[in-house]
């Protein structure tokens, strides 16, 4: 089960609001339904399509090596457990467990 995070939340309350907003200016302006109902899909896709691309940013980690001239870096999303980030941080920060593969 997955449990909506914030932005999801906040992301799909403000899509939601916008489509009522413009869907009630247009209704006023006697505009058909057939094309209000295809703003509203359209509205509503491009909103949750943003939603989705801010909520997977702010669940993203990154974690860089902070050796001189080491490029390594890990990106992780923050579903999996806090000893798997752990994991992977630990990986990342630490040069002399990746130092071989860098150049
Ligand atoms: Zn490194």
């Amino acid at each position: 089960m997955k449990k909506p995070n914030p932005v999801d939340v906040i992301g799909g309350i403000a899509t939601a609001v916008v489509t009522g907003i413009v869907a009630a200016s247009l209704a006023d302006h006697d505009v058909s339904s057939l094309i209000l109902l295809s703003v509203i899909c359209s509205m509503l896709s491009t909103g949750m399509t943003l939603t989705e691309r801010v909520a997977k940013a702010a669940t993203t980690e990154v974690y860089r090596c902070s050796a001189q001239g080491c490029s390594v870096e890990i990106r992780a999303t923050r579903n999996h457990s806090p000893e798997r980030l752990a994991v992977l941080r630990g990986m990342a920060t630490d040069h002399t467990r990746h130092g071989s593969a860098a150049a």
